[in-house]
């Protein structure tokens, strides 16, 4: 490439130009696009490996942007926690899906709980707390039917305010789940320290699950008897085929998330299901 000489160098700098703009374009449309009403949430439900009920679903941000079309949040989400504009979408997110969560019914049993994604820079904000208490209180919503997802590299950075945060909301009574499990730290001394009530083990380790005592079964068979030794139950996320859903079932998986229970989807399409 060092052939091609100066017009080649110039050639890459327009192109990251370009692209560095188009970041910083699609950041600057964050506040109007939520404004403007185009993020809307879609709902992947987590599924009873025991029954096949649905006990919670996911909710998982999308972006109607006018011009771009329906963007997933892996092109806008990392943009909006460079910003600091995680906070405010992400309080549209919690809000929007307590409001919808609180409605939602089950054909029997309990309700399912509605999951929502935090940020590491909303988990910093002294005032989240007080943000969630007054959305429970607000939208009546019980507070076990929410969860909040927060991933293993959030706790690792020694600092005391997310760990107070986190104690605070679960006294509140709201579900904490460790979001993609088993990809992070392995130091586990924060399953002892904190108060979660849910693993999510990430999808890589349920894609190795095909032959029968693969290395990925027993990872997998040795999380969930470390999760229900310390009283958590598992979710096995990235489920695409009947065959995975069964390994698991037979390891003692208690939910499985993916493709295979159902694709995100808005919230009344979900709901159909439950009926
Ligand atoms: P995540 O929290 O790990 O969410 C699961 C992702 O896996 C979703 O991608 C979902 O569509 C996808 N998925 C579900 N089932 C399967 C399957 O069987 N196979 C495969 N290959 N993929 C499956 P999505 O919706 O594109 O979201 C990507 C990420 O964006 C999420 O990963 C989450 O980290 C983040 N995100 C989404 N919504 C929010 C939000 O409201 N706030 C924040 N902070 N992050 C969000
Ligand atoms: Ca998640
Ligand atoms: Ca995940």
């Amino acid at each position: 490439a060092k052939s091609a000489g100066g017009a080649g160098w110039a050639l890459y700098d327009a192109e990251r130009d370009n692209r560095e703009q188009a970041r910083q374009a699609l950041s600057a449309a964050i506040p109007g696009g939520l404004e403007r009403g185009e993020f809307y949430l879609d709902y992947q439900p987590l599924t009873s490996l025991q029954d096949g009920s649905v006990l919670g679903v996911e909710a998982l941000v999308r972006w109607q942007h006018p011009q771009l079309g329906v963007l997933r949040p892996d092109s806008f989400i990392g943009l909006a926690e460079e910003t600091g504009l995680i906070v405010p979408l992400g309080s549209w997110v919690l809000a929007e899906a307590c409001r919808e969560a609180v409605g939602w019914s089950a054909a029997t049993g309990e309700p399912p709980y509605v999951s929502v994604n935090l940020a590491v820079r909303q988990l910093r904000r002294p005032d989240l707390v007080q943000e969630v208490c007054s959305l429970l209180r607000h939208t009546g919503l019980p507070p076990n039917r929410l969860q909040l997802e927060i991933t293993e590299s959030m706790m690792m950075s020694g600092a005391e305010e997310p760990v107070r945060t986190l104690r605070a909301l679960a006294d509140l009574g709201v579900r904490i789940a460790i979001d993609d499990f088993g990809t992070g730290y392995s130091n586990l001394a924060y399953l002892r320290d904190l108060p979660v009530t849910e693993l999510k083990v990430a999808g890589e380790f349920v894609r190795g699950l095909r032959a029968p005592e693969a290395a990925d079964e027993r990872i997998l068979a040795s999380l969930v008897s470390l999760a229900h030794a310390l009283d958590l139950t598992v979710t096995a996320e990235g489920v695409e085929t009947v065959g995975q859903a069964e390994r698991l079932r037979a390891i003692g998986c208690d939910a499985g998330q993916g493709w295979h229970f159902g694709r995100p989807a808005p919230a009344d399409h979900i709901l159909a299901r439950l009926r």
